[in-house]
């Protein structure tokens, strides 16, 4: 991840507006960590937040950070998705993608792939056969955005933003580094088109930094703690690697980061779509019944087919 230096002094600065209403924080949860089905160190960063906090957000994974052993780098194989959008978020090491509606590409240090599966798409995420034969630092996340019941069947699409489109952007005091991936903070705009009215956003404090950011009070605002420790609203609840804070409403956040550690937050919020929501594997729908026919499309190829020579896995000569 880069470091803060003190160029983040000369990038345009943010502040909340005074005499707002700063938010506090009603939940601390705390990631339980596992292995994605191929077996790569994951932390469930939503687990235990009921689905009406988190909406428009369904799900969100840290993978790693980890240091892998030569041949142990792991992704994903080809699977399906329909219903909603998956955001893959690259902070270390390097992923290659692929997809069955033509997208694809490397996705490498900072850069965001943003998949709308909309009502069908096969993909793939997985190291490339160079990361996996040295190992290496690998730390991602990928976070699943839903689709509102209008827009669950459009086609498929395929934003590659590169870390050099985010926006940059500064505390007053050169203190907080905030990475806008998308949606809007106070007079800034992220590059990632969406759906529906969400921030997706990285923010970095130096040790002992503080920072105050406007949020839009029709969303709700989630604070994933990617690395470090340091404490969020104006109680100052301690946060640390791996806990998710919500926020109840207001039109402000605040984040701190401890005296002795740097904090990166993923800085989330939306306007909540409200709609039932029926997720099952890898499908997001709003009932059953269009769970069961993903399902049945899916079996049928009616979600896309693996393409001619698409990539695989690979997994190195000890696992042949
Ligand atoms: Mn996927």
């Amino acid at each position: 991840m880069p470091a803060i230096t003190a160029d983040t002094l000369t990038l345009p600065r943010i502040n909340a507006p005074l005499g707002g209403h700063s938010r506090l924080v009603v939940s601390v949860t705390t990631a339980p960590s596992g292995h994605e089905g191929e077996g790569f160190p994951v932390r469930r960063a939503f687990a235990g937040v009921s689905r009406e906090i988190l909406d428009p957000f369904i799900h969100m994974d840290q993978m790693g950070e980890v240091n892998y052993a030569p041949y142990e780098p792991r992704g994903t194989d080809w699977h399906p998705h329909r219903g909603f959008e998956t955001v893959t978020y690259i902070l270390d090491g390097i992923f290659v993608h692929q997809d069955s509606h033509g997208g694809g590409g490397v996705i490498a240090d900072g850069a965001t792939q943003w998949m709308t599966a909309g009502g069908g798409i096969l993909h793939i995420e997985t190291p490339p056969e160079k990361l996996v034969i040295s190992g290496g630092l690998f730390h991602g996340v990928q976070l699943w955005v839903n689709l509102p019941s209008h827009k669950k069947m459009i086609s498929p699409a395929y934003q590659n933003l590169e870390a050099d489109l985010v926006t940059l952007l500064s505390s007053p005091d050169g203190g907080a580094l905030i990475r806008l991936i998308a949606g809007d903070l106070g007079e800034f705009h992220g590059p990632g088109s969406t759906h529906t009215p969400i921030v997706v956003s990285h923010v970095t404090l130096a040790a002992g930094a503080r920072v105050e950011l406007p949020w839009n009070p029709a969303f709700n605002a989630l604070a994933y703690v990617l690395a470090g420790s340091g404490s969020v609203s104006d109680e100052r609840r301690p946060i640390r690697l791996g806990q998710l804070a919500v926020y109840g409403s207001g039109d402000s956040i605040s984040l701190q980061a401890d005296d002795d550690s740097s904090l990166d937050v993923l800085l989330l919020g939306g306007q909540p779509i409200g709609e039932p929501i029926v997720a099952y594997g890898p499908f997001v729908m709003n009932t059953e019944n269009e769970i069961r026919q993903a399902f049945d499309d899916y079996q049928q190829g009616r979600l896309g087919t693996v393409p001619v020579g698409g990539i695989r896995p690979y997994r190195g000569r000890l696992l042949d």
